[in-house]
């Protein structure tokens, strides 16, 4: 049973916290930058592995964590814009991205308020580079992760303009490689991590159709193993329980776009991997007995697998969306988790929450292009978005 090893012994001060509301939420958070100090610079990333987790495994997180968790993040937020691994640290499109992940699974009025949108929007123009791409930080490095990170962000919190992405659908696009999978940049070798990032940001902007989505989809599939049910992240590399996110949650995008683009023989019920295999490879091989998620057996639980696989168990026990739902939950019921959004990677109510708070407020002013806003949005990823199989399906 997946949520009891889950919750009762992984992370134990952090579920203790959770029950007793009080005073050890702030021996969670000590106890979290304790033992990370590897990962001081991506702290709001462990806010959005745990808040995500739970909210798969459907724990309440308490109003006090929450806004404890609201006031961190707004320490991490740079003067400048954006938000950095830590407080004092240069901002950062990763964490920036995780950051405003978090804030919008809390999802309260001070979460949302924590995020300077204006600050934003300049600190994604200080990254843009002429050809399209992003660097990940001013003077950093240009990757398709960052062209992701900018888009997720910037139009969950309604800031994305067309000028602001102009030429990265052809910089994401040149990506693709004869694998039929996305590098990092173009040239190199395909990638799951990448190939999620350049079709979730080409998804935002409404042009995931100009990819070579049969190349890719061929790709994507050949990387589920036969033996493990695992994924590998790419071409005779073994699998790790955290591929089952980057690549599984591929199917959902390419569903989509497949059925958009007139495929008529796709699935009502199914996405194109072998689902049943992918639950069996995460829950036998990848759970640390006391508790928590892993890259394989004989590797240690950590934070970042722990969320990776419960969300491609997630994308392996949910297909559709609201409207088309099929569930095929290997093992007890308990083991059900929340669906997540193949895009943003939250809960889609969450999803659709944090678009309706910042679609009402006002784009914010853009003094780089006149007239542009907001509401030109290439393509508003609200309805299409959380359709991962879609009512489309049903027309
Ligand atoms: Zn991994």
């Amino acid at each position: 049973p997946l949520k009891s090893v889950f919750l009762l012994k992984f992370t134990p001060r952090f579920c203790v916290s959770l029950k007793t509301k009080d005073s050890n939420t702030r021996r969670l958070w000590k106890s979290v930058s304790l033992a990370s100090s590897c990962l001081d610079a991506s702290r709001p990333w462990l806010c959005f592995w745990i808040l995500h987790s739970l909210e798969l495994l459907e724990q309440p997180i308490p109003a006090a964590v929450a806004s404890e968790v609201c006031q961190f993040l707004a320490h991490c937020q740079s003067p400048t814009g954006g938000f950095a691994g830590g407080p004092g640290q240069h901002a950062h499109l990763a964490p920036t991205y995780a950051a405003v992940n978090a804030l919008c699974i809390i999802g309260t009025e001070e979460a949302y308020n924590v995020i300077d949108r204006e600050k934003l929007l300049d600190f994604l123009w200080s990254v843009k580079q002429p050809d399209g791409s992003f660097v990940m930080h001013v003077g950093g490095e240009v990757d398709v992760r960052s062209a992701y990170c900018a888009a997720s962000v910037a139009s969950l919190t309604n800031i994305l303009t067309p000028k602001l992405f102009e030429d990265t659908t052809n910089w994401i696009l040149s990506c693709q490689n004869w694998e039929g999978g996305l590098s990092g940049v173009p040239g190199l070798e395909a990638h799951g991590g990448y190939t999620f990032c350049g079709t979730a940001a080409l998804v935002i902007l409404g042009k995931e159709h100009m990819l070579d989505l049969k190349a890719l989809l061929r790709w994507v599939v050949s990387r589920q193993m036969r033996f493990e049910g695992g994924f590998q992240g790419r071409c005779n590399k073994l699998v790790d329980g955290c591929y089952s996110f980057w690549q599984a949650g591929l199917l959902p995008l390419l569903h989509r776009a497949l059925f958009k683009e007139g495929e008529s023989e796709l699935s009502r019920q199914r996405w194109m991997f072998e689902q049943q295999a992918l639950q069996e490879y995460i829950l036998l091989c990848c759970q640390n007995p006391t508790g928590g998620l892993l890259d394989k057996p004989g590797k240690s639980r950590d934070f970042y697998h722990t969320c990776y696989c419960l969300s491609g168990l997630s994308i392996a026990q949910h297909f559709g969306n609201m409207d088309l739902h099929h569930e095929l939950i290997l093992g007890k019921d308990d083991n059900r988790l929340a669906p997540t959004h193949p895009v943003y990677n939250i809960c889609p109510e969450r999803v659709a929450q944090a678009l309706q708070h910042f679609h009402r407020l006002p784009a914010p002013e853009d003094p780089r292009w006149k007239g542009d806003s907001a509401d030109n949005t290439p393509s508003d990823p609200a309805p299409d978005a959380t359709a991962s199989g879609s009512d489309d399906q049903q027309s």
